[in-house]
């Protein structure tokens, strides 16, 4: 891979519409962008998957289809049985990604091989509007990047200025954009008031270019943050999911070593570290979706939750050694365990929050000082 590697832009391949977004700003505007396209008009979003078939040399995420959000945007995110949770808020804008990362749980949890774009946001800003307004005083962190990258669709939709824009006028909340892509140009001349962080998912060089799809090079990612930092953004870094490979202490001290000579530590908001893991459910799926893929050779248990995982004296030293990294660099940056247990945060950093309200709390501290 070229080191400075960057994705193309998305392009569909077909392009259905939901009858009842047709007529709205956003499925106006992304249709813009697509003049020369065939468009399809279907009823019911809900029913389409069940009926949508692929060809046989056809691949998931290809089309994309604009939908009406029908549930809620935003929701706790569920976290794990038994594991502490930082007690975040998923703001679901959209399903489905183009970068095809191997270890991506979408492959098993999305039920349709769409990506989808939820294009009723005016009821999401209502919805986030009463939220934030019912509840004053409760501090909300929200992410985008849970069924989709938030930053690789940004080129189609054009919604983070406008989540930035909304975000940086309301006191209790502020807003994550966690990406592997690096559209982020439309943000970086905004009031964001520092409540939008930026944040992008790193792995050691050899996962990145061996099970990371058409993801932005690491070195790009880094020249983004840089161009965030610049642009007075907070930023974070999310090392998830960690791979048990061979080596894996040199690459995975480089990428730290990389990062604290790329940013200032006081801009980063947080680091998060969290190992493989995966329904076992999901595990024909992605070995069969990426059969060359070697991160799947390792050892991996089911655990309480029903996930597949590396067994625990491994997380444990992974978890040890980065933490070791990251603190040669910067002793007050936080970091934190995404969905491991107490015991596992006391094995590997030396102390563990008391419950995930302590944890949330800790984060919230991050980004309102
Ligand atoms: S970037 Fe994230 S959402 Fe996209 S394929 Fe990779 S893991 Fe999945």
């Amino acid at each position: 891979m070229n080191k400075n590697f960057i994705p193309d832009i998305f392009q569909p391949r077909r392009i259905f519409v939901e009858s009842g977004v047709s007529d709205l700003a956003m499925t106006r505007r992304i249709l813009q962008k697509f003049p020369h396209q065939t468009i399809e008009y279907i009823d019911d979003a809900n029913q389409f998957p069940a009926t949508f078939q692929l060809g046989s040399d056809e691949k998931w995420n290809h089309d994309l289809l604009l939908a009406k959000q029908r549930g809620p945007f935003l929701r706790l995110c569920p976290g794990t049985q038994k594991h502490l949770c930082c007690l975040y808020h998923n703001l679901d804008v959209a399903a489905g990604c183009d970068l095809g990362c191997s270890y991506c749980i979408l492959q098993g949890y999305l039920h349709n091989p769409l990506i989808t774009i939820y294009c009723n946001i005016g009821d999401m800003f209502t919805e986030l509007d009463n939220k934030l307004s019912q509840h004053p005083n409760s501090f909300y962190r929200i992410g985008t990047g849970e069924l989709t990258d938030s930053l690789t669709l940004e080129p189609i939709s054009e919604l983070g200025p406008e989540l930035v824009t909304f975000i940086s006028k309301r006191h209790n909340a502020i807003i994550e954009l966690k990406s592997k892509n690096v559209h982020l140009q439309p943000l970086l001349s905004l009031r964001h008031k520092r409540r939008t962080v930026l944040a992008w998912s790193l792995n050691a060089e050899t996962v990145t270019q061996s099970d990371e799809g058409k993801a932005a090079s690491i070195e790009a990612r880094l020249a983004a943050a840089r161009e965030a930092q610049n642009a007075g953004y907070k930023l974070a870094f999310h090392f998830d999911p960690m791979i048990d490979h061979e080596n894996w202490q040199i690459g995975y001290r480089d990428i730290v070593e990389r990062i604290f000579s790329t940013i200032q530590a006081d801009n980063i908001a947080w680091i998060s570290l969290g190992a493989l893991r995966y329904p076992s459910a999901f595990d024909e799926i992605m070995r069969a979706n990426h059969p060359r893929s070697r991160i799947f050779l390792g050892e991996l248990l089911p655990g309480v939750d029903k996930k597949l995982r590396y067994f625990r004296p491994i997380r444990v030293e992974l978890f040890r050694a980065m933490y070791s990294w990251i603190r040669s660099y910067s002793s007050t940056v936080f970091v934190y365990l995404c969905m491991e247990s107490r015991d596992v945060w006391q094995k590997a950093f030396g102390w563990a929050p008391r419950n995930s309200a302590e944890l949330k709390s800790l984060l919230d501290d991050c980004v309102l000082q």
